[in-house]
């Protein structure tokens, strides 16, 4: 089964949204379209998830919000995120703080206690709590679970600082994709092997020599115990081309110990055992 989140940046950019910007002019959907990024990028990382966004991605159009809250109960969507930033009087001040927006005590109100703590944790902001947005389009038209999040204020001298750091706005959107993960116990995919743990037998004589392998073993992403496994491997496999040493461990694209291999250095590599 696929869960379907759906969302959006609120607002459009390029100033087709009037009024929703800093002081300084700078585009409330800017802020909110690099939460967006971040949020979909992180959810990619789990299996059985369709994400689609109803704002439009380049932030040309404004689109209406009817025209999303129908999108997203066209799709058929399980749940819907919003994220936006919050405005005071358009002037600069001191107000502070994050808050979310749902409408209702199921399952809309279990995913506003998710993901508010992840909120309140990446901007560092003050915690202005969970709300009810009854008011709010996006929630009430919205035939799914629906949240809208408030991420600090782009009038406050305090958050703009907040809102300016891009590694700040990302780790809203990664820590609010998270959050729902674990609400909805999605599972992670597997890391994809990097490129250079493709390791293949090697004739060549480059590098500082080449190994084969005596017993079963396992190639490790670092030359320690407790490294990551990229794969195991075993007797048969053929001469392996040696980068590097280092206390013990081979570099043959990952690390492999020395008590299951057969080392043969190059004529000209001194390896001084570490
Ligand atoms: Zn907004």
């Amino acid at each position: 089964m696929t869960l379907r989140i759906g969302g959006c940046g609120g607002h459009g950019g390029f100033g087709v949204t009037l009024g929703k910007r800093t002081p300084d002019g700078e585009f409330e959907w800017n802020f909110n379209n690099k939460v967006w990024l971040a949020f979909e990028k992180t959810l990619k990382q789990y299996e059985g998830v369709d994400v689609r966004r109803f704002d439009d991605p380049t932030g040309r159009t404004d689109v209406p919000l009817a025209t999303r809250t129908n999108g997203a109960n066209a799709w058929g969507a399980d749940l819907y995120v919003s994220f936006h930033h919050n405005a005071n009087t358009g002037k600069w001040g001191t107000w502070s703080g994050v808050e979310t927006f749902s409408w209702g005590s199921g399952q809309s109100q279990k995913i506003a206690e998710a993901v508010h703590p992840a909120i309140v944790s990446a901007y560092g902001l003050t915690n202005r709590g969970i709300k009810n947005g009854q008011h709010l389009h996006i929630l009430r038209k919205t035939n799914m679970p629906a949240v809208l999040i408030e991420g600090g204020f782009m009038d406050s001298t305090i958050d703009i600082k907040k809102l300016r750091d891009d590694k700040v706005l990302e780790s809203a959107g990664s820590g609010v994709a998270h959050a729902i993960a674990k609400l909805y116990g999605l599972k992670r995919k597997e890391a994809p092997m990097p490129v250079e743990a493709k390791v293949t037998p090697s004739k060549q004589t480059q590098g500082i020599g080449v190994l084969s392998i005596i017993e079963n073993t396992v190639i490790r992403k670092e030359a320690v115990y407790t490294a990551d496994i990229i794969r195991a491997i075993k007797p048969g496999e053929g001469e392996f081309l040696v980068h590097d040493y280092l206390t013990g461990w081979y570099n043959i694209g990952g690390w492999v110990y020395k008590d299951q291999v057969k080392f043969t250095p190059n004529n000209n590599v001194l390896i001084t055992k570490g």
